[in-house]
C-alpha cells in the first residue's frame, strides 16, 4: 500500500510547491482546500476552491474541499490567540484548519500533514513560535510537514521513521519569493494567480465591516459574511445596516440576498443602485435610505425624486420624494476601516 499525505492546497505557488516536492518522493498526495467567505482570490471566474481543483487536476491529486462556515464565523468573535493587523485571526484560523486536516487524514489513512508554508513569510501564523502553538493545539505535534523549509525546522515524526527523505526537502525562509518562483520555472508551474494565499480579513476596509457586523449582531451568518463582500455599506443605527450595489451585477446579487423583513429601494425614472436595509428599525429609517440611494443614482441632486420601497416577501410598494444626501452627512453613516484600538 503506498504511503498518502494530505497536502493543504490553496492553488497558490507555494502550495502547489509542496505537492511537486512531496510527490517526487513517490508519496500519494490528496489534496485538502479550504473555502471561507473572507477568501480574496474569489473571483467570478476563479475562486481559491477553483484554483486548487485545477492544481489536482493537472497533478492528478484527489481533493476534498471544506467550508469554514458559522463555527469559524464564532472563532471570528474572539480568538483565543488574538487578531494580526486587522481582523485576521491566523494563529486559531490555522489551528481549525490542521484539526479538520487531522481528522481527514486518519479518515483516510494518511501518515501525515503537509503545506506550503514557509518560515518568517507572515508575520503571525509563519514564526517559529507560533507554528509550534498551532501543532500542539491541533493535535497535531509532529505530523505536519512544511516541505518548502523542513530543513529549518525540527524533524518530523514522517521524516524520524524514513517515510520523507529530509534531504530532498528544502530551506527556505523569509519574505522573498525569489526561490519558489526559480523551483515554478523549474518544475514548469505558470499561472499562479493566488500566490499571496489572500485573505480578505487581512484587509482593514473588509475587517470594518466585519467588526462592524460582530459588534450589531448576536449571530453572525455566512450569508451576512457574504454580503460584506459587496457594495457600500452604511450603518444607521445598531439595528440598521443599509448595503448599496455599486454596478449592475452587485444589483442583481443584492436583489437575489433579499430576505424576509429586508427593506429593498430602487429609483423610479433614473438610474441608480438597489439599495438593501436590513434590521428590525429600517422602516423608520426609509427617508434617510432613500436620499442615500439618491446621492449614489443618476438623478439631480439638486431636486427630491421619487424613491420606491417595499418589504422583502411582502408585495406592497410605498415611495417617497427624496433628495440626494449631503457628503458630511453620508461620510459619518460609512463603515469605517478597522482600526486596533
Ligand atoms: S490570512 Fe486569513 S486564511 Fe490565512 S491564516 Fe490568517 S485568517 Fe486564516
Amino acid at each position: 500500500m503506498s504511503t498518502k499525505a494530505i497536502g493543504l492546497l490553496s492553488g497558490g505557488l507555494d502550495s502547489t510547491l509542496a505537492v511537486k516536492v512531496i510527490q517526487e518522493q513517490g508519496i500519494e498526495v490528496i489534496a485538502l482546500n479550504f473555502m471561507s467567505p473572507f477568501c480574496a482570490c474569489t473571483s467570478k471566474n476563479a475562486g481559491c476552491k477553483s484554483e486548487a481543483v485545477k492544481v489536482s487536476n493537472e497533478f492528478g491529486l484527489k481533493i476534498k474541499c471544506l467550508y469554514h462556515g458559522e463555527e469559524y464565523l464564532e472563532m471570528l468573535r474572539k480568538p483565543r490567540h488574538g487578531y494580526g493587523r486587522a481582523l485576521n485571526p491566523c494563529i486559531d484560523c490555522r489551528i481549525m484548519m490542521f484539526k479538520k486536516a487531522g481528522e481527514y487524514m486518519r479518515e483516510v489513512g494518511a501518515s501525515f500533514v503537509f503545506t506550503g508554508e514557509v518560515i518568517g513569510q507572515r508575520p503571525m501564523s509563519q514564526r517559529r513560535d507560533t507554528m509550534r502553538v498551532i501543532e500542539k493545539e491541533s493535535g497535531l505535534e509532529g505530523y505536519i510537514l512544511r516541505p518548502l523549509c523542513a530543513r529549518l525546522m525540527p524533524e518530523t515524526i514522517p521524516e524520524k521513521e524514513g517515510i520523507v527523505d529530509r534531504e530532498k526537502l528544502l530551506k527556505i525562509n523569509g519574505r522573498s519569493r525569489k526561490e519558489q518562483i526559480r523551483l515554478a520555472g523549474e518544475y514548469h508551474i505558470e499561472d499562479f494567480p493566488c500566490s499571496s494565499g489572500g485573505c480578505l480579513l487581512t484587509e482593514k476596509g473588509f475587517a470594518g465591516k466585519v467588526k462592524d457586523l460582530l459588534d450589531h449582531s448576536g449571530v453572525f451568518r455566512v450569508q451576512d459574511a457574504r454580503l460584506l463582500r459587496i457594495g457600500r455599506h452604511f450603518r444607521l443605527s445598531d439595528h440598521c445596516r443599509v448595503i448599496l450595489g455599486r454596478d449592475e451585477t452587485e444589483n442583481t446579487a443584492l436583489e437575489k440576498s433579499v430576505e424576509p423583513g429586508d427593506l429593498k429601494f430602487i429609483l423610479a425614472g433614473h438610474n441608480g443602485p438597489f439599495g438593501l436595509a436590513r434590521g428590525t428599525d429600517s422602516a423608520s429609517w426609509a427617508p434617510l435610505i432613500s436620499r442615500i440611494v439618491v446621492r449614489y443614482s443618476s438623478a439631480p441632486k439638486d431636486e427630491a425624486v421619487e424613491v420606491k420601497f417595499s418589504r422583502g416577501g411582502e408585495g406592497s410598494e410605498e415611495s417617497l420624494m427624496a433628495q440626494a444626501i449631503s457628503e458630511s452627512q453620508l461620510d459619518g453613516l460609512r463603515i469605517k476601516s478597522f482600526e486596533h484600538r
